[in-house]
């Protein structure tokens, strides 16, 4: 027997669940499917995003951060914390549980607003049809009016370095690992890596990232590119830049790995080794063949500006369609397309969509990088403030890193901030809701900061956009 349903939405990761609720806000009924499983075996809501991806990293992130601190930092303010020592153990304990809170929090909310979850398999049929089969291997055939496609992403796999879960691992095996590895080697310097590269060098390991591209953050503002490189250096990760990595294998118990640099061929050997050189959208057992639903060279499902896929009816959202693969976007997306779908006017600001690394200092931006406005050929000006000049960071004792803020010269408008410093991924929402509101340097400068807060060195940098910084010599 079939089921109707006002909207069905396959997926809920951060795109799909989001989606799935917002459906629900507007009266509609909704069903969500998902088949993610941990490795446990057992089913959990939520994706790649709270399951193995922004949670769990963020989880062990903090747990680090604070072990390195009480090792490194303590000792300035007067605190005698010698001996300090960490539990894997206990921290991955930690990291389990907040998951396992979170990813319960959606089944809840699910309930909540009268979405119906759905644990199993989804396949998109003709006409909006949509089978889905249980994890017990029952198949039913839902109706849907509307279907949302969140299928989110998978790691990529090098074929030269296959993974073997245990030696050779992805992030979600490198999120697990039981025990600090001796040496950790890992493919790739770009979020993933640096994120989790910083979690096991804080805890002990030595960590060489081994990264093909000449230029460090290749896709960050060049000068908070290089403060992050010359910051993380300092941190002991031994970052390789213009490293191609082109064969990797075990042997003996250890991972061999091979790259080419301008020197030429070279080796090295690891305890553990970790992919992070991207991810590609997941649709397998998507579609059936006459679904109507296309997707480009590299398997993303084609849309447009409003996550439509041109079949009537059916939109995509998140990772698995163009754009930045972040949780925040693909919500954004879910949220557009709910609404869409209720006939609302809704859209996606895709040029103000926030990057944050959380590295220490945390990495952040928002709009174009100095280099990308200058080949605009639009006129612009600059200003940046260091957080060593701010009284909050050095009562924090975390004065490394800028402010910057690249404006239009003719009409004052903010066209990029690149934030490197304490809690940068939190200050960045600040101006990410002034470009919303395409908001002027000036307003910025005349908004009053609270004092003596992190957010002032927002303040004064906008200031220094024309050279009316107060606390900080301009140019
Ligand atoms: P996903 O989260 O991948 O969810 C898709 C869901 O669909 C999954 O549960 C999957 O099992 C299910 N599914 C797939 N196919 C089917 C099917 N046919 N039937 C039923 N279910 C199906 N982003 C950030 O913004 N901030 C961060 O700090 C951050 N940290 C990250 C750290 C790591 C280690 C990783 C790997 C990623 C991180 N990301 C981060 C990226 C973020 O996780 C993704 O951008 C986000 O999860 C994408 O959301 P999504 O809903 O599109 O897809
Ligand atoms: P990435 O695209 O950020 O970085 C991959 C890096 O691997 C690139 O710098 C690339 O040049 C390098 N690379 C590719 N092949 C290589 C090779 N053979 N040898 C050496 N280097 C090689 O991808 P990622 O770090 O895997 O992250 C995947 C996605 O997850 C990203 O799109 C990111 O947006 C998302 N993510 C976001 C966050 C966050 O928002 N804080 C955190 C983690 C992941």
């Amino acid at each position: 027997m079939s089921r109707s349903f006002d909207v069905v939405v396959i997926g809920a990761g951060p795109a799909g669940y989001i989606a799935a609720i917002r459906a629900a806000q507007h009266g509609m009924s909704v069903a969500c499917i998902d088949e993610w499983k941990n490795k446990d075996g057992k089913h959990a809501f939520g994706g790649t995003c709270l399951n193995a991806g922004c949670i769990p990293s963020k989880a062990l992130l903090e747990s680090s951060e604070l072990f390195h601190r009480a090792n490194h930092e303590f000792s300035k303010h007067g605190i005698n914390a010698s001996g300090v020592s960490i539990d894997i153990a206990k921290m991955q304990k930690r990291k389990a549980s907040i998951v396992r809170q979170l990813t319960g929090g959606i089944a809840g909310l699910f309930k909540a607003s009268k979405v119906e979850g759905l644990a199993g398999h989804g396949k998109l049929l003709r006409d909006r049809k949509v089978e889905f089969t249980s994890a017990m291997g029952e198949t039913k055939v839902l109706d849907a009016r509307y279907v949302i496609l969140a299928t989110g992403s998978t790691p990529v796999e090098l074929k030269i370095a296959p993974f073997d879960d245990d030696r050779i691992v992805d992030s979600w095996g490198a999120l697990d690992f039981e025990e600090a590895p001796k040496t950790l080697g890992v493919v790739g310097a770009g979020v993933i890596g640096l994120e989790l590269g910083s979690v096991w060098n804080r805890v002990g390991s030595e960590v060489v990232i081994l990264e093909a591209m000449d230029d460090f953050l290749f896709m960050a503002d060049r000068q908070l590119a290089k403060d992050a490189h010359r910051l993380l250096k300092a941190q002991g990760l031994d970052i390789r830049l213009g490293a191609a990595v082109t064969a990797a294998g075990v042997s003996k118990g250890k991972v061999q790995v091979e790259y080419k640099d301008k020197d030429g061929e070279q080796r090295m050997e690891f305890d553990k080794l970790v992919i992070a050189v991207g991810r590609r959208p997941f649709t397998r057992g998507l579609f059936a063949d006459d679904c109507g639903i296309k997707t480009d060279e590299r398997g993303f499902v084609i849309v447009d500006q409003e996550c439509r896929t041109g079949v009537k009816g059916v939109f995509a959202v998140g990772d698995c369609v163009r754009g930045p693969m972040l949780a925040h976007k693909g919500s954004e997306e879910g949220v557009m397309a709910a609404d869409l779908i209720a006939g609302e006017v809704a859209e996606v600001n895709y040029d103000v969509i926030p990057s944050v690394i959380y590295t220490s200092p945390e990495i952040a931006w928002v709009g174009k990088t100095e280099e990308e406005v200058k080949a605009s050929g639009r006129a612009y000006k600059t200003g940046s403030f260091p957080f060593a000049a701010s009284g909050r960071a050095k009562a924090m004792e975390q004065t490394d890193g800028m402010v910057k803020i690249v404006s239009a010269e003719d009409d004052d408008q903010i066209l990029g901030v690149h934030i490197i410093g304490p809690m940068a991924g939190e200050l960045i929402s600040e101006v990410v809701l002034a470009m919303e509101f395409q908001a002027s340097t000036e307003d910025i400068q005349r908004t009053i900061h609270a004092h003596p807060s992190l957010a002032e060195a927002i303040h004064e940098a906008a200031l220094a956009v024309d050279n009316r910084a107060l606390n900080y010599p301009n140019k």
